[in-house]
This record gives C-alpha cells, sequence and structure tokens, in this order.
C-alpha cells in the first residue's frame, strides 16, 4: 500500500526510530501485516484487531493480535489504525523497544496508556526513557460528549479534560503518560484535527467509514546479533 504523505516527528528520530502517522487509506486489514511503502520503501507493519480494551501485546511473546497496544522489544514495524481516536507512539532511547497505541475514549477509561506503560517497566523499559509522538486526532472542540462519558472521565482525570460538554482527548493522554512517569519535554503533540482536515479519515465526520489512518513505528536497521 503506497503512502503518499506522512508525519514524522523528529523527536522519534532522536531516539533512533521513526515514526509516522499517515492520511487517510481504504483496505487496510482488521489485524496481522500490512505492506507499506513509503517513498520507494516496502515497510511490512503488524497491526492489531482493535477492540477499545486495555489489552497490550508484545509482539515477540503472541500471534494472537487482539488488543490496542503493541510492543516491539526489538525495534520491529508495528502500527495502530485510528479515525478520530488518538494514536500514539513511542521509543525507548535506551533498548530498541517501540510502542503503539490506539487510544480512543473506552480505551482511556479502562486504562491503556497506563497499561502499556506498566509492560515496558516490566520488560526493564523506565518511563523516563521512553520519547512519544501523539499524532492527529480529533480535536476538543469537535468532540461533545454524553454526560455518561462525561461522569466516568471526571472519575479518572482533572477537571480541565472537560470544557462543556467537550472532551480533550490529548490532555487525558497527557495526564496518563505524565502520571506514568514519561518526561514532559520527551512528548510532542501533532496539532491536526482529524475532524477538520479532509485528508484525515473521521468517525465524526464521516459516519461508520473504512478509512483510517495508520500510525506505525519502528528501527530501520536490522538487528546485528
Ligand atoms: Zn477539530
Amino acid at each position: 500500500m503506497e503512502l503518499k504523505r506522512t508525519i514524522s516527528p523528529d523527536l522519534i528520530k532522536k531516539a533512533g526510530a521513526e515514526a509516522h502517522f499517515s492520511e487517510r487509506l481504504s483496505s487496510l486489514p482488521e489485524r496481522g501485516p500490512v505492506k507499506l511503502c513509503l517513498n520507494g520503501r516496502d515497510i511490512p507493519v503488524v497491526t492489531l484487531r482493535q477492540v477499545h480494551s486495555s489489552t497490550v501485546r508484545i509482539i515477540e511473546h503472541t500471534r494472537v493480535y487482539d488488543g490496542d497496544a503493541l510492543i516491539s522489544l526489538s525495534g520491529s514495524w508495528i502500527g495502530v489504525k485510528t479515525a478520530d481516536c488518538v494514536p500514539v507512539l513511542g521509543a525507548s532511547v535506551v533498548s530498541r523497544a517501540v510502542f503503539a497505541i490506539h487510544a480512543g475514549w473506552r480505551g482511556l477509561i479502562k486504562r491503556i496508556i497506563p497499561a502499556t506503560v506498566n509492560t515496558l517497566k516490566k520488560h526493564g523499559i523506565s518511563p523516563d526513557a521512553l520519547v512519544i509522538a501523539v499524532g492527529p486526532h480529533i480535536c476538543p472542540r469537535h468532540y461533545p460528549v454524553g454526560d455518561e462519558v462525561k461522569k466516568r472521565f471526571r472519575k479518572i482525570y482533572p477537571e480541565d479534560v472537560l470544557h462543556g460538554d467537550y472532551l480533550n482527548l490529548s490532555r487525558c493522554v497527557y495526564y496518563d503518560l505524565v502520571e506514568s512517569g514519561v518526561r514532559e519535554d520527551a512528548i510532542t503533540f501533532i496539532d491536526k484535527c482529524t475532524f477538520e482536515c479532509p485528508e484525515y479519515a473521521s468517525h465524526r465526520r464521516e459516519g461508520r467509514t473504512e478509512f483510517r489512518q495508520i500510525n506505525f513505528i519502528g528501527r530501520q536497521e536490522p538487528v546485528n546479533d
């Protein structure tokens, strides 16, 4: 699948990894590998069947890829698909590990972000050794939510994640990361709203759409061992 344009944050490059946030694409597989092509380079990316859970998978440990966060300890290419939800891509600065998180409102409430940081910790990867890029998603000006959802967010997050009926997903991601021990200056946010920008797929704008962004990360060089 040919990718025309991606956003690739410098912060991740400094950790020796490469992260890309694509524009809208059709025909992405529900899970498993997808062969992407970027600037003439083939990039095989493993994806999950995403179920709005707090399930974190390590691709070296399992071949069953249902869940909402994927870790590769060896730096192989992994990705998550989004259309309004928040894609969170990260890399360790002291090991080859990379990770990709699909964080919608359900996943945030189920604590997918702390679950991912804790799984990394169990594998010896400290949160203060992470760099993280938060990709295009629906902005708070275009994301009204119902009373039940508001109530659930108020239980977990500080007040400023809600402004009236409008939910600020990236603010929730920020709180989760910082409270998990990630350094504030190690997080970068891509300031693009999927609802506003027609180059992105948006559930809220398009209804049930088969279009998605793919957000992926890995390390280019093969492992020498
Ligand atoms: Zn917006």
